[in-house]
C-alpha cells in the first residue's frame, strides 16, 4: 500500500456531507502506520461533527482539524526520502 499512498498523493477527506477517514482518505503516516492515521482522522471527523452547528461547515472544520496531521505526515515522507530513494515519493 505504501507505494500507492504518498505525501504528495491526493488526500481526499470527502465531499459535501460525506467525510472520508483512514485508508479511504489515502492517509498514511509512514512512521505511525495506517492505524494511527485512521484514529487521528476518525477523531478529527468526530470533533468536526460535534463542533459544527451547520452541516455545511463540517467538511471545512474536518480539513482544519486534520491539517497538522497531514503536514506531519508529509514531513515524515520527506524525511524518509532523504534516507532511502525507495521512500522518495514526495515530490
Ligand atoms: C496485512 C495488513 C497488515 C497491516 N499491519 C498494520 C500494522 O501493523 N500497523 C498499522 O498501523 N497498520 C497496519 N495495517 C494498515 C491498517 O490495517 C489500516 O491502515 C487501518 O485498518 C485503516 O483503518 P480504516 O478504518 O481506514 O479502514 P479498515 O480498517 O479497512 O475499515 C474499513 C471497514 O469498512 C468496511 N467496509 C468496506 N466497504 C463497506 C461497505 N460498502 N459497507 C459497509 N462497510 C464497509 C470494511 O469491512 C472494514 O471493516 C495493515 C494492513 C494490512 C492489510
Amino acid at each position: 500500500m505504501m507505494p500507492e499512498i504518498q505525501a504528495g498523493f491526493h488526500v481526499d477527506l470527502g465531499r459535501g456531507r460525506v467525510l472520508l477517514a483512514g485508508d479511504a482518505a489515502c492517509l498514511l503516516n509512514p512512521m505511525g502506520e495506517g492505524v494511527s492515521s485512521a484514529l487521528a482522522s476518525g477523531y478529527a471527523a468526530a470533533e468536526a461533527i460535534k463542533s459544527s452547528e451547520n452541516p455545511t461547515d463540517i467538511l471545512h472544520k474536518y480539513h482544519e482539524n486534520l491539517k497538522p496531521e497531514i503536514e506531519y505526515m508529509a514531513r515524515q515522507w520527506q524525511f524518509l526520502g532523504t534516507i532511502s530513494p525507495n521512500f522518495n515519493y514526495y515530490k
